[in-house]
């Protein structure tokens, strides 16, 4: 410790200062700690200066959590935008289409509902990305909040429709022939045996022989015969404008003549591989006022809209049919 003097006026002469232990104690700790202190204070500013303050440092941690949650969220509402729109697509292209119901005056409401939501001024406080993400997000669940609700009234609709028309929903071909899944689609195919391309008129489920087929929709049977290109077929008559054909099969259900009066889901034959086929399948076709039309349209009674979407995806890719 330092000595420390006085100067004493009687005697004109310097003079040591006494201290006691307690005062030298206390002299001691007041020193070091305003060393303390200043050091403190130094490694305080020091870090604030380079790394931010201990607050600003748990604000930019919380501000990246907030940033990541809000690009999750982005994605969440990405994903539901996508099965919205497969709702809408299945909505139209399988009930209203074949209904015969229009779906533009539902597309005329959504259209009005659109347009940017107002931007609020206190996203000016935000960072870019950060205030381009909420605003983005707004956007997007306030118009998918918009679209759900449609598509909740049109599936309300069309299915008030259906209530309303059950004699004639009855006759509509409206599921699958078979409890199997499409391997070729409508439209030009290569034919396996012809070798060239023509016209395919109808669909070709999977089906080893012997698979049970059903009516699709309550009808009269106009046709159960053999046919060169369709082996043993049948045709049915279901009024409204509509027919179906079930081809290449091995044999008829034992009820089945011309004349005969059948309803939705009846066993009306037997798959095969009669007819010019490549190999074992049923050949399904719908017929609508006298037209060959897509019977992927007329499924909708027995599969959901992603069967629906995925049958669709499988009678498009496939180029050739077999049949
Ligand atoms: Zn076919």
């Amino acid at each position: 410790m330092s000595q420390f003097y006085y100067y004493d006026p009687e005697t004109c002469e310097f003079k040591d200062i006494q201290y006691t232990n307690l005062e030298k104690l206390v002299h001691a700790f007041t020193q070091w700690s305003l060393f303390g202190i200043v050091i403190g204070g130094l490694l305080v500013i020091f870090l604030s200066l380079f790394a931010g303050t201990p607050a600003e440092i748990a604000l930019q941690a919380e501000n990246r959590a907030l940033l990541e949650q809000l690009r999750a969220n982005r994605t969440a509402i990405e994903g539901l935008d996508e099965q919205i729109s497969r709702l809408e697509e299945a909505d139209n292209e399988i009930y209203r289409q074949v209904l015969g119901m229009d779906r533009s005056d539902f597309e005329a409401q959504l259209q009005r509902g659109q347009g940017g939501a107002p931007i609020d001024p206190d996203l000016d406080v935000l960072q870019q990305e950060t205030a381009d993400l909420i605003r983005w997000m707004r956007e997007n669940l306030d118009r998918l909040d918009r679209r759900a609700n449609l598509q909740l009234q049109s599936f309300e609709e069309v299915k008030a429709y259906y209530k309303a028309n059950q004699e004639k929903m009855r006759h509509i071909p409206a599921i699958r022939p078979i409890g199997s899944d499409v391997v070729s689609g409508f439209g030009m195919r290569m034919h396996p045996v012809l070798n060239f391309r023509r016209m395919h008129e109808g669909l070709d489920f999977r089906a080893s022989i012997g698979t049970d087929i059903y009516a699709t929709g309550d009808g009269i049977v106009t046709q159960a015969e053999f046919n060169s290109s369709y082996g043993r077929m049948i045709r049915i008559n279901h009024g409204h404008g509509f027919e179906t054909i079930y081809a290449h099969l091995s044999r008829y259900a034992p009820q089945i003549r011309v004349g005969r009066r059948v309803t939705r889901g009846e066993v009306i034959g037997y798959s095969g591989d009669s007819g010019l086929v490549e190999a074992p399948h049923l050949h399904y076709e719908v017929i609508r006022n006298g037209s060959a039309v897509n019977p992927i349209f007329y499924l909708f009674a027995d599969i959901s809209p992603e069967e629906y979407l995925q049958y669709r995806r499988i009678s498009e890719e496939n180029d050739s049919s077999l049949d």
